[in-house]
């Protein structure tokens, strides 16, 4: 609901500060009559918001005045023709008012195959006000007259927890979206809509087209735009594929299918190219779609926009009863849980003191970095890729504070080269490795391959052919080292092995070199002792790594860029931990996933296997370690999607359907 309302002649005094004392004064969230008259009843004046008004050139900026925990307010700046993408406030109550220039108003209709479509537009004036009690998808643009700024004041209550960023249809939606499931399909429910749970849906409708048997497919995502999940969601063109175009397929079986997407939108494209992650979430989507276009037989397929909040064996029939956070319940004969990377896990909770506004807990949440601007100091907790992508994003021309990151060794992604390296033969290593004679450990393993590394370098050969050659190999290896092994693994080698074989394109490592050089980026080795926050910032104690020294910094900004959280009973995706609680599933020891056998179906704590559900993507680390990139995970969707099939179509006969 969009409402909106004439100028309201205020007395001079009620500008911000009295808006703020107002809203503090209630002590929950706001609610839309009670928006819309604080925000008419407020004279806020260019004056008023002067202090948080910055002009960007690549985007319009946000500036928070005050967060607190039942609401937040900011200010917006949009230069000429600037926009936000189509967007809700994920349930948060949105109040908006325009203090300077003019705005459109951009309304869409989400469609049923998770894309909206545009309804009305409505220009707004200085003065006017805009209120979304949760539900509207919208885009704004400052549509004012050439060279003119906007400038908007927005109140979020609660606090945003992320802006969610919806794709624009071009075409309506295909029928299967929109027929209703046959009563007697068999239904397979897909938790989980990022590059996994769409590529398994792809896979389902490729195989399941000709099926002897109606079928009905459910994705359920909490996010809107199908196909793009953690990875693919960034909006920040800056933001690269660490792996090149030539070996992003989708499809293990047509291995240029993303090529020749990102050629027909540029032809020079080459298959060494790094290219921008979110073009790669639009080349998801469009294979989804693409599929979903063409003639389906009895194929029918509901996309859930929600939260999935429970999963539980069912009832009265087999398979398993699925819930929405809106109060859905559907039931379906088998379940995919492609979940994902969960949010980084909170490195301060111990550690820190005062109020958290300072502290950025996920970096991955959109444009909650936007906020800082580029005269504050920011502290990075952690060094990895995620590191690389706030620091691509909070790098700016204007940037005038330094950017501090730590860890506790200070390494960072090393680069990939720009030309594709020559392949080496590692297959008598790795058969050495796997002879059941000898036992396998980390300490061999890590000999071993520096050996192997330096008899390459002896041959002219550089060590990233040497590490990519062993991927093929790595889940076996993974499998042949004992618990205390792969303990041993994750303490004293995964941060090598991660900077080595999960690496950064050259133009990012460029990029990240140059703000090294100018001393706009220290990377330091370390770990956080002690933070304390104010409502300005926050003074940090670091210890330096190999001694006793510690280090007194005061940043504007903490932000947590630890890389996705773990996996254990207390801390993994909410809706696992009945399960895991209940022995349903099982997790490994190490905090890495969910135990499964070879092909992805859960294992309970007893380790008897379900065959109805089955785990695909980041969740099977801990059965194959080597779980991440799209290489792996395409080959996990097509073999989810057949089993699946197999599955629903062999109980079905069973049953004499
Ligand atoms: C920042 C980043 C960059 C990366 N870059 C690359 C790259 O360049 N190349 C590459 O090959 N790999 C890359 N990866 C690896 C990445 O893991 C895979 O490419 C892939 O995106 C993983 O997809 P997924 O579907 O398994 O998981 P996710 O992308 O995590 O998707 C899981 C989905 O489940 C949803 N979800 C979770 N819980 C619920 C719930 N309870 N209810 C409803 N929905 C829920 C989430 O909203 C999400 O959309 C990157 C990873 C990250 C984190």
């Amino acid at each position: 609901m969009t409402i909106t309302a004439p100028p309201c002649p205020t007395g001079p005094l009620r500008g911000l500060r009295w808006l703020i004392k107002e809203l503090d004064a209630r002590a929950d969230t706001v609610d839309a009559a009670t928006a819309q008259r604080l925000l008419a009843d407020a004279n806020l004046t260019e004056q008023d918001v002067a202090p948080y008004v910055e002009r960007r050139l690549d985007a319009y900026a946000r500036r928070c005045v005050v967060h607190r925990e039942s609401y937040e307010l900011l200010v917006l700046t949009w230069g000429p023709g600037q926009g936000s993408a189509a967007h809700d406030h994920a349930g948060s109550l949105c109040g908006l008012k325009v203090v300077q220039g003019s705005l459109t108003e951009q309304l869409y209709a989400p469609g049923p195959d998770g894309q909206v479509r545009p309804t009305t537009a409505t220009r707004f004036a200085a003065g006017q006000i805009i209120i979304d009690p949760g539900a509207v998808v919208h885009a704004l643009t400052n549509t004012g007259t050439p060279g003119q700024l906007l400038v908007t004041v927005h109140l979020y209550s609660p606090p945003l927890p992320a802006i969610r960023r919806y794709a624009i249809a071009s075409s309506p939606a295909a029928p299967l979206f929109l027929r209703e499931a046959s009563p007697k399909a068999r239904v397979i429910a897909i938790l989980g809509g990022g590059f996994t749970g769409t590529m398994t849906l792809a896979n389902l409708l490729r195989l399941g087209r000709d099926a002897p048997a109606p079928l009905h497919f459910v994705m359920i995502d909490r996010q809107p735009a199908v196909g793009e999940g953690v990875a693919y969601r960034t909006g920040d063109a800056r933001h690269l594929l660490n792996v090149p175009a030539g070996k992003m397929s989708a499809w293990p079986d047509r291995p240029d299918d993303f090529l020749a997407f990102a050629r027909a939108c540029d032809p020079s494209v080459g298959p060494g190219d790094f290219l921008p992650r979110r073009l790669f979430g639009q080349y998801v989507r469009k294979t989804l779609l693409d599929l979903a276009g063409a003639p389906d037989g009895r194929v029918s397929v509901e996309l859930i926009r929600d939260e999935a909040t429970s999963l539980a064996p069912a009832s009265s029939a087999p398979g398993w009863s699925v819930t929405t956070a809106a109060g859905r319940e559907l039931h379906a004969d088998l379940a995919v849980v492609t979940l994902g990377h969960r949010p980084p896990n909170d490195e301060l909770a111990h550690r820190f003191k005062g109020p958290r506004n300072r502290f950025v807990a996920d970096p991955w949440s959109t444009l909650v970095l936007s906020q800082i601007g580029p005269d504050e100091p920011v502290l990075l907790l952690g060094s990895g890729l995620t590191a690389v992508d706030a620091i691509l994003t909070l790098d700016r021309a204007d940037r005038t504070a330094p950017l501090t990151v730590v860890s506790r060794r200070g390494l960072v992604p090393l680069p990939h080269t720009r030309e594709p390296p020559a392949t080496d033969d590692v297959s008598r290593l790795v058969a050495q490795w796997l002879d059941p004679s000898m036992p396998l450990t980390v300490r061999r393993l890590v000999r071993t391959l520096r050996e192997a590394v330096a008899s390459a370098a002896a041959r002219g050969v550089d060590w990233r052919p040497v590490v990519d050659g062993l991927r093929p190999s790595i889940a076996k290896l993974w499998r042949r080292l004992d618990p205390a092994e792969r303990a041993r693994f994750l303490r004293h080698v995964r941060p090598f092995w991660e900077v080595h074989r999960h690496r950064m394109a050259p133009e990012v490592a460029d990029r990240i070199g140059r703000l090294r050089d100018s001393k706009v980026l220290e990377v330091a080795a370390g770990t956080l002792l002690s933070s304390v926050a104010d409502a300005d910032g926050v003074d940090v104690t670091l210890r330096c790594r190999g001694g006793s020294a510690t280090r007194s910094l005061r940043v504007a900004w903490v932000v947590n860029c630890t890389g996705p959280g773990v996996h254990d009973r207390r801390s993994t995706h909410p809706i696992l931990r009945p399960l895991l609680e209940a022995g349903t599933l099982s997790a490994d020891a190490l905090g890495l996933g969910l135990c499964t056998d070879d092909k992805g179906r859960a294992l309970t704590s007893g380790g008897e296997t379900h065959p109805d559900l089955l785990v695909a993507g980041t969740l099977r680390k801990s059965t194959l370690w080597e779980s991440t990139a799209v290489p792996e995970l395409r080959e996990q969707a097509r073999v989810a999607a057949e089993l699946a099939l197999e599955t629903v179509l062999g109980n079905r006969r069973a049953q004499g359907d």
